[in-house]
C-alpha cells in the first residue's frame, strides 16, 4: 500500500446531504457516501457540480443561471484555479464565490518524462488521494490515459494497481480533470483519451459515463465520443448496459487469456465473469453498436503465449468483429511475468490475421519510465 492518507467516508441519508454533497460517491441505493475530508467547511466544490447543479447553487446565490453557464465556462474549458481569474464575473461575485465555493481540482506530486515525449503523472486530490495518469503526444495529437478509481479491487496479478488494493471511485469530475491538467500540461487540446489507467472504470461505472460525457460535450473539452475508449476487465453486466449508451464512445476488453483457467489466475477479479459469457456480451454489444471492440492481450512470456493460447485466442475472437491488440508486457521490477519474445508476438500477429483477425502489436511508449499503471504511485508509496 502506498502512503497516501487514509479517506474518511461517512454514509448519510440523501436528504441530509444538502451543501454536504461535494464529492458523494453512490454506494447503497437510497444513500449516498460523503467523502468527508473533502468537506472545506461548508464550502462547495463547485467542480463535482453538474450544471443543473451549478445553475442551483447560483440561484442561492441570488445570480441568474447565465452565470452558471460562465462559470462552468471558466471551469472545464479553461481549467482555471482561482475565482479570481473569473474576469467576466464581478468582483463583489468572485468574492462570494470564494467564501461558499471551492474550485477543487489536482495538483501534480510527480511528473517523469520519457525520450520519446511520453509525460506520466501522479495527481493529488483534494484528500490527499493520488492517481496516475499519462500524457502520450505524436505530431498534432494528445492522447491522455486517466485513471477512474484510486487503486483497484480487481487483483490482476501483472499489474502494480492491482497489488496495492482499492482505495475509492474518483467522481466524474476527478476523471474529467486529470485530462484537464495533463492538455494544459503540454499546452495543447487532448485529441483521444483512453479509460484504461489504474482502477476498473465499469467498477465506477456511473461516474465513469458521467465524465466520458464531459469530455464528450462541447461545454467540457469537446473531444470526439469515437476518441474516448473505455477499457474493462471484462464485467459483463457493465458491458450489457453500455451497449445500450446513446454515444459512439469506444469499448476495449483486457483479455489477457482466452483460457478460462489461465484467466482465473491472472484475473481473479473477474472469475465470476466468464469467457462464456463474456463472448456472448461482445456479440450483443457488436450486434447493438455495430461498433468493433478491442481486445487487450498483454504478452507474457511462457504463461499466454504458447501454442494453447494462440488457438485460444483464435476461437474466442475469429469470426467476430473485433480487434486485438498484443501488447508487449511493461515489466515490474521483481515481479515473475516477463514480456514475451519479439518472435512469439510477430506469431500471435500472424497467425491471428491468417483467420481474419485483425491484430496489432502496440508501441510501447515511455519505456524508460516508470509508465506500467501504478508503478509510479508505487514507487512513491
Ligand atoms: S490491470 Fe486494470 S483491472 Fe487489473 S488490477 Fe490493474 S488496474 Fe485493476
Amino acid at each position: 500500500m502506498g502512503t497516501d492518507s487514509t479517506i474518511e467516508v461517512t454514509t448519510v441519508s440523501r436528504e441530509n446531504i444538502g451543501e454536504d454533497k461535494l464529492r458523494a460517491d453512490e454506494t447503497h441505493e437510497g444513500e449516498v457516501a460523503a467523502v468527508s475530508h473533502v468537506r472545506t467547511p461548508q464550502k462547495v466544490n463547485l467542480r463535482a457540480l453538474d450544471h443543473d447543479e451549478l445553475v442551483a447553487f447560483m440561484a442561492e446565490l441570488g445570480e441568474p443561471s447565465f452565470r452558471a453557464k460562465q462559470v462552468e465556462d471558466w471551469i472545464l474549458k479553461k481549467n482555471v484555479r482561482s475565482f479570481d481569474d473569473m474576469t467576466n464575473l464581478s468582483k463583489a461575485l468572485r468574492a462570494k464565490l470564494s467564501e461558499r465555493a471551492s474550485l477543487g481540482g489536482v495538483t501534480l506530486a510527480t511528473k517523469q518524462e520519457s525520450e520519446d515525449g511520453t509525460r506520466k503523472y501522479l495527481l493529488k486530490f483534494a484528500d490527499g488521494v493520488s492517481v496516475e495518469c499519462v500524457g502520450m503526444p505524436s505530431k498534432d495529437r494528445l492522447s491522455v490515459c486517466v485513471s477512474t478509481q484510486a487503486g483497484c479491487a480487481m487483483g490482476c496479478l501483472f499489474c502494480a494497481t492491482g497489488k496495492s488494493g482499492f482505495k475509492r471511485n474518483l467522481t466524474p469530475a476527478e476523471i474529467y480533470d486529470q485530462v484537464a491538467f495533463v492538455a494544459e500540461d503540454f499546452g495543447h487540446r487532448a485529441t483521444s483519451v483512453v479509460l484504461m489507467g489504474q482502477g476498473e472504470p465499469f467498477a465506477n461505472y456511473d461516474n465513469t459515463l458521467e465524465a466520458m460525457r464531459l469530455l464528450n460535450s462541447p461545454d467540457g473539452l469537446g473531444i470526439g465520443a469515437r476518441h474516448i475508449t473505455v477499457s474493462t476487465s471484462g464485467l459483463v453486466p457493465q458491458i450489457r448496459s453500455f451497449s445500450h449508451e446513446p454515444e459512439q464512445f469506444c469499448l476495449a476488453v483486457s483479455l489477457h487469456s482466452a483460457r478460462q483457467e489461465l484467466r482465473n489466475e491472472l484475473m481473479p477479479g473477474v472469475r465470476k465473469h466468464s469467457l462464456k459469457r463474456l463472448h456472448d456480451a461482445m456479440a450483443d454489444y457488436v450486434n447493438r453498436t455495430k461498433r468493433r471492440p478491442t481486445y487487450e492481450y498483454a504478452m507474457i512470456a511462457g504463461v499466454n503465449d504458447t501454442e494453447e493460447d494462440l488457438t485460444a485466442l483464435i476461437d474466442f475472437t475469429k469470426g467476430t468483429l473485433c480487434h486485438v491488440n498484443l501488447i508487449r508486457l511493461n515489466e515490474l521490477p521483481g515481479s515473475r511475468f516477463k514480456t514475451s519474445s519479439e518472435e512469439k508476438i510477430e506469431r500471435f500477429k500472424k497467425v491471428l490475421t491468417a483467420y481474419g483477425v485483425e491484430t496489432t502489436v502496440r508501441e510501447s511508449r515511455g519505456n524508460d519510465i516508470d509508465a506500467a499503471c501504478g508503478q509510479l504511485r508505487q514507487r512513491r508509496g
